[in-house]
């Protein structure tokens, strides 16, 4: 299948193909065919499938073949930073569209406030926005929606993880009772399916399965504050009889501090991170995989790349941020058929990472208690300034037209 066959308006099939889409992922290939029908959806698929596409493509579709100069659409998702990459998202694949959005979030000052407000009376096409920013504007009176066709609910169930249930609901009286309402979540619990009740009309169902973990990995956590980490690790290490071992940080300043920690602690480890040049990596790879070199750290990047038989332990050091990570991280182990250890260190901030990841794979997994001799290192307060990702730039709001 590809995109040509779902009769896309010329402009968008020029903005996707300059996106560098060549085929409709699966999702894309479910759900795109039942929104243009006009159908209500409800689809389970992650980040990283491609669900952007799945929703923005129809209706982009259906704007560019109707009146622009409403808005038609409503995008809520769960936090700004998802906001503004599914604005970027439209932007790229609208460009030639002539179909403009704004992204609608909290923070920012009053001058933030003042754009959005600015833009929403801007007649822009797509709205995207988190719930809570929404309705301030929509209890100003600022932003009238009766002319909306489509809602879009993105990540729902992290939605209802933050709290968001009953804004969803507030901002739903809002809108016109004959739209079309398509709900994509990661996950499918109970609560998803209810919302999914009152909010959409005989909505048809897409499912895109995740690979789940093989069952031969013994998966563990620790519940750790950041100072017990290493020292946890390097007793492990020690005691433990794991011979391949695939280490996993969040970021590469991480793996480079790990890496110089355990060395000094005479273990022989090697950094895997993207300021290596091309052969360095290779040369890792190599020496690990001759099984002359027990230990690799790496970010997310090492657990796509690597194909390596015969891993006995995976540590994650830090819980990733995306529960899919998790599944990619954890397969390294426990290949074709033999057993491995997943080990998981969650401080307290990673908590709500730890309850996606469990969702995912459907189970708890098992705790495992911090040994005594650590259970009095003193947590630092402050500590996680170590781990905090960079902010991410902040995007003004925008109009094409
Ligand atoms: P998403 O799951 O929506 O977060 O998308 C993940 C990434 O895949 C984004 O960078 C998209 O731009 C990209 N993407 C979405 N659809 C396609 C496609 N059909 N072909 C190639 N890349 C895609």
């Amino acid at each position: 299948m590809t995109f040509q066959d779902f009769n896309f308006n010329g402009h968008l099939l020029e903005g996707i193909l300059s996106m560098g889409y060549t085929i409709p992922t699966p999702i894309q290939e479910m759900a795109i065919p039942i929104i243009l029908k006009g159908q209500d959806i409800i689809a389970c698929a992650q980040t990283g499938t491609g669900k952007t596409g799945a929703y923005l493509l129809p209706v982009l579709d259906h704007i560019s073949k109707t009146n622009k100069h409403q808005i038609s659409t409503l995008v809520l998702a769960p936090t700004r930073e998802l906001a503004q990459q599914i604005d970027q998202q439209v932007e790229g694949l609208a460009y030639f569209t002539g179909i403009s959005s704004i992204a609608v979030f909290g923070g920012g000052d009053g001058i933030a406030y003042e754009q959005q407000r600015r833009g929403i009376q801007n007649n822009v096409n797509i709205i995207i926005a988190t719930p809570g920013r929404l309705i301030a504007h929509l209890t100003s009176g600022v932003l009238k929606l009766n002319h909306l066709t489509h809602l879009v609910l993105d990540e729902a169930d992290r939605m209802l993880d933050m709290g968001f249930q009953d804004d969803i609901m507030k901002i739903i009286s809002y809108l016109p009772k004959q739209r079309q309402t398509l709900l994509f979540s990661a996950t499918m619990p109970g609560r998803i399916r209810s919302l999914a009740k009152s909010v959409l009309n005989n909505p048809a169902s897409v499912n895109i399965a995740v690979s789940q973990p093989a069952v031969g990995i013994d998966q563990q956590i620790y519940r750790v504050h950041d100072q017990q980490k290493t020292p946890l690790l390097q007793m492990l290490l020690k005691n433990g009889s794991y011979a391949s071992i695939l280490i996993f940080c969040s970021r590469k300043e991480i793996v480079k501090s790990l890496a110089r920690e355990l060395k000094a602690a005479r273990m022989q480890v090697s950094a895997f991170h993207s300021d290596l040049e091309q052969r360095e990596r290779e040369e890792i790879l190599l020496a690990f995989k001759n099984k002359q070199l027990p230990v690799i750290i790496g970010t997310d990047a090492l657990s796509r790349g690597i194909d390596v038989e015969g891993i006995d332990l995976v540590v994650n050091y830090d819980v990733p941020g995306d529960p899919e990570d998790y599944i990619h991280r954890i397969g390294r182990t426990a290949r074709a058929e033999t057993t491995g250890t997943a080990i998981t260190f969650v401080n307290h901030r990673d908590e709500r990472k730890l309850k996606s990841i469990e969702q995912l794979i459907d189970k708890p997994i098992r705790l495992i208690d911090v040994p005594d001799e650590l259970a009095g290192i003193q947590q630092v307060k402050h500590e996680h300034t170590a781990n905090k990702r960079p902010q991410r730039r902040q995007w003004g709001n925008k109009s094409r037209k």
